[in-house]
C-alpha cells in the first residue's frame, strides 16, 4: 500500500534508559505523521479542516483554510454521507466512535473510518476521523462476493439451454406458489417433452440434439413473459410456471410454443431438423401446498398428449385443448 508516510526519527526506548514520555507537541506530531492511516480534524459547523496528518496531506494535498468536503472528497458541498450527525447525542455530548467503511471519491481506495467528536484545544467539540486503508481486504471481499453470486447463479442455470435448471424451477416455483396462495391468485404449469427426440439424436447425431435443445431454450427465453419461470426439468423435458395465469392463458401460451416449435426448424450443418412437442397443463388447486403435486398433474396430462399421438396439448384431468 502506498502509505505516503514521511518518516522522521522518533526517539525510542533503549534497555538502560527510563522510558521517554512524549508530551511535547513535536513528539506527538512525529507520531501522527508516522501513522499508516489518515487522521484529520474538522469543525462541525463550518467543515473547516483544523488538522490533517502527513498520510492525508500526501494523498489529498494541503488542507489549511479549506473545507473537508473539498479536500477529501470530490464534492462541492457537505457530503451526503457525512457522519457528523452520528457523533453527538441530542443534548450535544459525544457518542462512542462511529466505525464504517467507505470508498473515497478522490483516490477510489476503501477506508475503514473511525469518527468521533473530541474536545479541541480551544474547548469546542470537533470531528476527528482516523481512516485506515482496507482496499486489499475489501477487494478480496468484493471478489469473493462476486464469485459466490456467480456460483449461485450457475448452480441454478442449465449449461446447455441457459434457462433455469430443475433445482431453480422448484426453488423459485415454490416461492411463487406460496405467493399465489397468499394472494388467492391463479397459477399454472405447462410441461412439454420433445417428440421422438431419440430419433433426432440417432439420425443427426448427439450434437444436433444439443443444438435443438439450445434452440428450445432460446425460444423460451425470447418468447416467454418476464414473470414466467421456464426450466429444463429433464433431458428433453421442460416446464413453464405461469404466475397469475388461468386455464385460458396457459392454453394460449402452450399453443403459442407448440406452433413456434412446429414453425421454426433448426438449421444444423445444411440440414433442417423439424421438431414438435407434447404438452400438459395443470392449474393450482386449493389443496396444493407443494409444487411437485401440480407438476405431476401436468406430467399426467402431457402423457395423454403422448399417448394420443404426440404434438398436442392436454389440460389436466383429461381435456384435449
Ligand atoms: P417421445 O416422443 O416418447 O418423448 O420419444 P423420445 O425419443 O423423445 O423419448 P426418449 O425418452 O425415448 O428419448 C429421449 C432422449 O433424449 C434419450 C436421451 O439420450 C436424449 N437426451 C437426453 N438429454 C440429452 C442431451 O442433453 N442432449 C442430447 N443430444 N440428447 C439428450
Ligand atoms: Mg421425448
Ligand atoms: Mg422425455
Amino acid at each position: 500500500m502506498n502509505s505516503g508516510i514521511i518518516t522522521r526519527d522518533v526517539p525510542t526506548a533503549s534497555a538502560d534508559d527510563s522510558p521517554p514520555v512524549h508530551t511535547d507537541p513535536e513528539g506527538l506530531t512525529a507520531i501522527l505523521d508516522n501513522l499508516d492511516a489518515l487522521v484529520y480534524v474538522s469543525t462541525f459547523d463550518t467543515y473547516e479542516l483544523l488538522y490533517m496528518n502527513a498520510f492525508g496531506r500526501n494523498i489529498w494535498g494541503s488542507y489549511e483554510g479549506r473545507k473537508c468536503w473539498s479536500v477529501l472528497q470530490n464534492g462541492d458541498g457537505p457530503c451526503s454521507f457525512c457522519s457528523n450527525h452520528l457523533l453527538l447525542d441530542h443534548d450535544g455530548t459525544p457518542k462512542p466512535p462511529h466505525v464504517w467503511e467507505f470508498q473515497n471519491t478522490v483516490d477510489q481506495r476503501w477506508y475503514q473510518c473511525r469518527d468521533q467528536a473530541i474536545r479541541w484545544t480551544d474547548g469546542r467539540l470537533v470531528r476527528m476521523e482516523i481512516a485506515t486503508d482496507i482496499t486489499d481486504r475489501k477487494n478480496m471481499e468484493l471478489a469473493l462476493q462476486a464469485a459466490r453470486k456467480k456460483a449461485e447463479a450457475t448452480a441454478l442455470k442449465d449449461d446447455l439451454t441457459r434457462i433455469n435448471n430443475r433445482r431453480a424451477f422448484f426453488q423459485f416455483g415454490q416461492q411463487l406458489l406460496h405467493q399465489a396462495k397468499r394472494s388467492q391468485s391463479p397459477l399454472a404449469i405447462i410441461m412439454f417433452d420433445l417428440d421422438h427426440f431419440k430419433l433426432i439424436n440417432d439420425g443427426f447425431g448427439h450434437e444436433a440434439g444439443d443444438a435443438v435443445l439450445r434452440h428450445v431454450g432460446q425460444l423460451l427465453r425470447d418468447k416467454g413473459r418476464d414473470s414466467d419461470i421456464a426450466a429444463r426439468v429433464g433431458g428433453e423435458e421442460f416446464a413453464i410456471l405461469l404466475p397469475d395465469a388461468d386455464a385460458d392463458h396457459a392454453i394460449e401460451m402452450a399453443h403459442r410454443f407448440s406452433s413456434l416449435f412446429r414453425e421454426s426448424p433448426i438449421h444444423y450443418r445444411d440440414q433442417e431438423i423439424r421438431i414438435s412437442a407434447s404438452f400438459g397443463i395443470a392449474l393450482l388447486e386449493p389443496q396444493d401446498s407443494r409444487l411437485e403435486k401440480i407438476l405431476s398433474r401436468a406430467d399426467e396430462a402431457m402423457y395423454q398428449s403422448k399417448n394420443n399421438g404426440r404434438d398436442q396439448i392436454h389440460l389436466y384431468p383429461a381435456r384435449k385443448v
